[in-house]
């Protein structure tokens, strides 16, 4: 049996949203800013993906959704174009984020420091949840944006963005969110929480790879990161993939629809609870930041005594796709770093485990996955020299 469970890494591209793509390669290829029939062609079903993506995070008609590569794309130009407007043309000098963010935010906000930025890396708790005081703790005069995610990638930990938003409104500062974990798994609404930005990427939500929104509140100017032509209002230059911005509309609007919500509750939550349920059984195994305030379809297990890799390669020979974190880190065998925010110690860092499921999983390969992890863990604990010579081992445990 195959059985995918990286659906945090990326998603299958739903069949419907692969249908809807396809006349876009061969039938409808005009470039959507000719003038002729051939580039107007392409004109309703991009303004019909418009109005789902819209529709699908609650944004108003006159906002904007710039269409980007992906949310990396997103995060850099919501960084970046802050850093232009109003640190390098104003009078600002400061960003608040957390040290639970994706390298995408992580990483550009680096590079910022060293253009002399200063940043504060918010800490979350052992729980793996940032509180919303600390955002309003952590403001200064010059603060010229907070960026703080939606739901952690690794975790799924759902961070209080409602009250981080109302918090930045009242302080009249920009708050950027980084939603490309939580759409299609829980309800993302820009009004309600007081949106400035707000990222997100088809391929987490069952649409293709390669195209991610980002949306900018109509009072929030923002420079562009792609200089050149006038696509996107000029608030990104190049030619949009618009068979990958439709099928991105589509799934959108397959991923948010209340249906597709209460599926999420109803049928993926069941099967993670399932399957984590399973798992803890298991002696020594703790989800990484329990339980609360997750994301349907995600855990992070950690199962002592059994490395992350091993583990993987164990899976993947009985042909399920898991991870030890997020895939954008995976080639190197640091711990998980967010596992380190969370303070694991270094042992239970190495051991952990993302399960993150999707709507197209199924009943029968969530109980072929448990039968292949507890085999899974009873052979690397049998072979693994510290858990094995650990004096309260010795009485064979599963
Ligand atoms: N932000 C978060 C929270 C993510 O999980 C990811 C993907 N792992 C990204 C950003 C980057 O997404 P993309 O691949 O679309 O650039």
């Amino acid at each position: 049996m195959e059985v995918y469970l990286d659906n945090n890494a990326t998603t299958m591209v739903d069949p419907l949203v692969l249908e809807e793509m396809k006349p876009f390669f061969c039938d409808i290829y005009g470039n959507p800013n000719s003038l002729h029939k051939f580039g107007s062609g392409t004109h309703p079903k991009m303004i019909e993906a418009f109005h789902y993506l819209y529709e699908g995070i609650n944004a108003k008609d006159e906002d904007d959704i710039i269409i980007t590569g992906n949310a990396t794309e997103s995060n850099n130009t919501v960084l970046k174009g802050i850093w232009i407007d109003k640190i390098l043309n104003g009078n600002k000098n400061h960003i608040i984020t957390s040290e639970v963010e994706h390298p995408s935010i992580t990483a550009v906000c680096k590079f910022l420091e060293t253009q002399g930025v200063e940043v504060t890396y918010l800490k979350v708790d052992n729980d793996g949840i940032l509180e919303a005081k600390n955002v309003q703790e952590a403001i200064k005069e010059n603060t010229a944006l907070v960026s703080i995610m939606w739901a952690n990638n690794e975790t799924g930990k759902i961070f209080p963005i409602k009250e981080i938003g109302q918090i930045c409104r009242d302080n009249k500062i920009a708050f950027h969110t980084d939603a490309t974990q939580a759409i299609g798994k829980i309800s993302v609404d820009v009004q309600d929480c007081n949106i400035d930005y707000l990222t997100f990427s088809a391929h987490k939500f069952h649409g293709p790879k390669g195209v991610g929104g980002l949306y900018v509140r109509k009072t929030c100017e923002l420079s562009p990161l792609l200089h050149g032509g006038e696509q996107m209002g000029g608030h990104r230059a190049g030619t949009v993939d618009v068979a990958c911005m439709v099928g991105m509309g589509l799934a959108m609007k397959l991923a948010t629809s209340a249906n597709a919500l209460a599926f999420e509750h109803d049928h993926v939550e069941k099967l993670r609870d399932c399957l984590e349920n399973a798992i803890l059984q298991i002696p020594e195994t703790i989800i990484i930041g329990g339980k609360n305030n997750r994301t349907p379809n995600t855990t992070l297990i950690s199962i002592r005594g059994v490395e992350g890799e091993s583990m993987l390669w164990d899976l993947n020979q009985k042909g399920i796709g898991a991870s030890t974190g997020s895939a954008c880190a995976s080639e190197d065998l640091e711990a998980n770093p967010v596992m380190n925010a969370f303070g694991s110690d270094s042992e239970l860092a190495h051991t952990g485990i993302r399960l993150s499921l999707s709507r197209f999983n199924t009943k029968e390969q969530i109980d072929y996955t448990i039968d292949v992890i507890k085999n899974a863990v009873a052979r690397l604990r049998k072979i693994s020299s510290s858990y094995a010579s650990a004096p309260e081992n010795h009485v064979s445990q599963l």
